[in-house]
């Protein structure tokens, strides 16, 4: 089947049996996982498995989450349609196009400047206009637009960035996988003032955070 063909009956399946039945019903998010080509974000030869159950390499050694943890994480931050929203590891682009159908502003953060440039052009040709694609460290958060609403980090971080959660508004959440290399906890902090509250959501494998606040260059080897 060709990778353009209508592929939305395979969306909505896999909203049916991947997400819905494991007990998500948020109503707009199961709505913009309808609607986002996730077949667009992996290349051409994972195409056919764009709606599996699984996570997909995306190339660089990186990959697309599994969709259940997209809508996992996405329902963990809260979104009502206004937001201000800092997610750190574009790889695909495609958590930032399902946040985008759901906040008003998303700047995403990718430290691979190839897979930055690829992605910022596929969110600009499928018309995501609040998208704007940024290179950098992200686990030093991105200043220029802070304060964020809500920021979701999607790498594995030995512990919780102190720049992130400087970035964070008062009521603002932040939804990052912390942990060892092999296996993280979700955590999600939510700002109180100068109080931050921790909430765990459940175990997951990322790949590394890999920066100042995160793990270094070298404590990666043998991670892939
Ligand atoms: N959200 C992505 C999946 C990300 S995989 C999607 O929907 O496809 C994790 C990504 O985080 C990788 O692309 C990796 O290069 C990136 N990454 C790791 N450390 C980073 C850092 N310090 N700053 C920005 N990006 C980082």
């Amino acid at each position: 089947m060709s990778t353009e063909a209508n592929r939305y009956p395979e969306r909505a399946y896999m909203v049916q049996h991947q997400i819905m039945s494991r007990g998500i019903h948020d109503e707009p998010l199961l709505n913009a996982l309808r609607r986002v080509p996730r077949h667009q974000f992996v290349p051409p030869d994972q195409a056919p498995a764009a709606y599996q159950d699984r996570p997909l390499p995306i190339g660089l050694g990186q990959t697309i989450s599994q969709p259940y943890m997209v809508a996992l994480m996405t329902e963990a931050l809260h979104l009502t349609g206004d937001e201000n929203v800092l997610e750190v590891g574009t790889g695909s682009g495609y958590q930032a196009a399902i946040l985008g159908e759901l906040a008003r502003q998303i700047t995403t953060i990718e430290r691979h400047a190839p897979l930055a440039d690829r992605t910022q052009r596929l969110l600009q040709d499928l018309g995501y206009a609040n998208v704007t694609v940024v290179t950098g460290d992200g686990t030093l958060g991105w200043p220029a637009s802070a304060p964020y609403d809500a920021i979701l980090v999607t790498a594995g971080a030995p512990h919780i960035p102190s720049a992130l959660q400087a970035q964070l508004a008062d009521g603002g959440r932040l939804v990052i996988p912390v942990g060892s290399s092999g296996f993280q906890n979700l955590v999600r902090l939510t700002r109180h003032g100068p109080r931050f509250d921790q909430e765990d959501l459940g175990g997951c494998v990322f790949v590394p955070l890999i920066g100042k606040q995160g793990w270094g260059e070298d404590e990666r080897r043998g991670w892939w």
